[in-house]
């Protein structure tokens, strides 16, 4: 649970009085919530992203814009550019809601636009500085955890075993871009007689797009996560996915691996999630340098209809489709690995936030011909599963009619190779947090997902 604002200021004072007395307070001493503040002293520097060097995001604000009219999207979209836009979530269409991150200056010039709108977030740096907050005292344990081959309950491992292979550890927090390839390559290594490594290829700054193959079925599933940086909840289900596959209770898992062959990519853009943690934690684009702007989007970039619609063609945008198709690597990578892999019956693209379970197409109104008699019931029944799992209420249905229009992105291209059944999925939640969903919604965020992925395994047509 998130700290109010009255406890964080209450923490300061009590830690201000702590400086002051030169004593720590006893737990009993602290206001609840805060017991976890306690510093923890440790020899290993600490991987959590310092403040100092992070962007700041003091005073802008998250609007939320009830779309009415279609001259409402219109000024919206004439003034998306020259007002910075940066659009958290995209549902342009009537009835529909966008969310809009703006600075303080752009916001004055949008409330001049005369549009209807409510404040989502007043200051988006309080909620940065809590998910900070709260991600440093994790970060604490979970060095000490790391240098000392216990738990964070203090259990010792058996053998050679680490904190990496301790589940409800990892999902307790989110991770460094370095713990994140550790712990990866500690499932490859614990599950070597079912599962192995792979690369997709390599990011714009040359890192790996690194992946697990799970299971020898001959029918290919193939996921990932981060494709958009800033949305750190992907990568972290995503794995929550492996872990259930690799060691979890479900016990259809072993039926899986003899059907399917998984494919599994936590980090789709490894360039842009390190910049989410060392400079720019809005960062969603790659690292490609453009003009004075940074970073391709790459989910605007796949080669199938690119640059026809719901993509800028401004560098310094935040959907900027880049140069031409398949000019970021981290894209194309995936692109020729999905068009190279035989019999992939389903694809997976892990976005969020919104709460969305898609299907192609997204450059078109134009369904795909098998959507009323696959795609869709393929959606509707993982939303199902997934509410039944938990109660939390996705929405189903094709890209374009109903969220936007996006060219360029990558599950029409999947569909375009041949892939069975691709779907691009937005996770919780619908706006409190956005992007920095607290971590301690990381394991509901993967239960709900478990159940609605054995959906489609369960009903997905396959050899
Ligand atoms: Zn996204």
């Amino acid at each position: 649970m998130r700290l109010s604002l009255s406890q964080i200021s209450l923490t300061a004072v009590v830690a201000l009085g702590v400086i002051l007395s030169t004593s720590w307070p006893s737990a009993e001493a602290l206001p609840v919530g805060a017991i976890n503040r306690r510093p923890h002293f440790s020899s290993t520097p600490l991987v959590a992203r310092s403040a100092a060097a992070l962007k700041s995001y003091d005073q802008h604000r998250v609007v939320r814009v009830n779309i009415q009219s279609e001259d409402q999207l219109k000024i919206l979209t004439e003034n998306e550019d020259s007002l910075h836009f940066d659009y958290f979530t995209h549902e342009k269409n009537i009835g529909g809601n966008i969310d809009i991150r703006l600075t303080p200056e752009d916001f004055v010039k949008f409330q001049s636009l005369n549009i209807g709108y409510t404040i989502l977030i007043d200051n988006l740096q309080t909620i940065l500085d809590q998910e900070r907050d709260e991600d440093g005292q994790y970060q604490q344990k979970w060095e000490n955890s790391k240098l000392n081959k216990v738990s964070m309950n203090g259990v010792a491992f058996p053998g050679n075993d680490d904190v990496f292979t301790n589940s409800q550890d990892w999902f307790s927090g989110y991770h460094s871009y370095e713990d994140h390839q550790t712990w990866l390559q500690t499932q490859i290594k614990k599950y070597a007689t079912i599962a192995s490594a792979f690369s997709a290829g390599k990011s714009f700054q040359n890192r790996e797009q690194a992946g697990i193959k799970i299971g020898n079925g001959p029918n290919n599933v193939v996921f990932h996560g981060l494709q958009h940086s800033r949305e750190w909840i992907t990568g972290s289900v995503v794995e929550y996915l492996i872990d259930q596959l690799l060691r979890g209770t479900d016990s259809r898992v072993a039926g899986y691996l003899k059907k399917y062959t998984f494919h599994i990519i936590p980090i789709m853009n490894p360039d842009g999630f390190v910049i989410t943690q060392s400079s720019d934690r809005m960062h969603r684009k790659n690292a490609q340098k453009n003009g004075e702007c940074l970073g391709t989007d790459t989910n605007r970039n796949w080669n199938f209809h690119w640059n026809e619609g719901g993509a800028s063609t401004d560098p310094c945008a935040d959907s900027y489709m880049g140069p031409s198709a398949f000019s970021a690597p981290e894209a194309k990578n995936i692109g020729e690995y999905l068009k190279k892999l035989p019999n992939v019956v389903s694809y997976i693209d892990f976005h969020s936030y919104s709460q969305l379970w898609m299907t192609p197409y997204g450059f078109t109104g134009k369904r795909p011909d098998n959507y009323d008699t696959y795609l869709k019931p393929l959606a509707v029944g993982a939303v199902a599963a997934l509410k039944a799992a938990g109660g939390t209420v996705f929405q189903a249905g094709d890209i374009y009619n109903t969220i936007y229009p996006a060219s360029g992105s990558s599950v029409d291209y999947a569909l375009s190779v041949g892939v069975g059944a691709p779907f691009a999925v937005e996770l919780r939640d619908r706006g409190e947090f956005g992007f920095s969903l607290p971590a301690n919604q990381i394991i509901p965020s993967g239960k709900e997902v478990w159940a609605a992925f054995t959906y489609i395994l369960d009903n997905l047509k396959t050899k």
